[in-house]
């Protein structure tokens, strides 16, 4: 606790579940990003903390991370939120799967995660609109926690590719500029692939975005 990571499906997508560390015993809640294959991990945790799933957040919508959120929302009928400027992604190959060999992604119904404050399993978040991998790309900041799930945007020593379709690399780069990288230092950085890292660590040492690559 408080962040259990789950490398789920073809792509090994970090999937995490987040929860408060103070919340006491039978009154715990938890919240889900990213559920990137079968969830039967993450149910078992859940049992586990005997904590109620009390919400799943996309990210983005690549058809990687989301192999299992329907089963994940169907088990717990948590409501599904994902960001709207990717919805033009839901019916295109990227959003659906079923390409390069990858089976189809099974459909689920989300609602809109609007960017600025918000609150998850009684916890404060911000939802930080950083496009660039995609054009609705969020990363989710939680301020107390200090940690931030970057999706595909930033990663250890890497950042997203942005040769999909509807990739933009100068967007991406001013998300990781003008939004990740003007967090605290020590925020902890849980990317969608990949070990986790923290917002100083990147700004001193990512080849890409980082000091050296100024
Ligand atoms: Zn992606």
């Amino acid at each position: 606790m408080p962040v259990a990571v789950f490398p789920l499906g073809p792509l090994e997508v970090n999937s995490y579940l987040l929860c408060r560390e103070d919340a006491s015993p039978g009154n715990r809640e938890a919240v889900a990003i990213d559920v990137g294959g079968d969830p039967s991990g993450m149910l078992a945790w859940l049992e586990e903390h005997d904590a109620r799933l009390a919400a799943v957040c996309l990210t983005h919508r690549h058809f990687d991370h989301l192999y299992g959120v329907a089963e994940l929302a169907r088990a717990t009928a948590a409501p599904v939120y994902a960001p709207v400027e990717d919805d033009v992604l839901a019916e295109t190959e990227s959003g659906k799967g079923g390409i390069w060999g990858f089976p189809p992604v099974p459909p689920f119904a989300s609602q809109p995660l609007p960017p600025g404050k918000c609150a998850f399993a009684g916890m404060e978040c911000v939802v930080l609109e950083t496009p660039g991998h995609t054009p609705g790309g969020v990363s989710l900041y939680f301020p107390e926690q200090g940690i931030v799930f970057t999706g595909d945007v930033l990663f250890y020593r890497s950042i997203g590719r942005t040769d999909f379709p509807l990739g933009e690399h100068a967007a991406l780069l001013r998300s990781i500029h003008e939004k990740l990288f003007t967090l605290p230092a020590d925020t902890l950085v849980y990317p969608g692939h990949g070990p986790e890292t923290s917002i100083g660590d990147e700004i001193k040492n990512n080849p890409f975005c980082g000091e050296y690559a100024r």
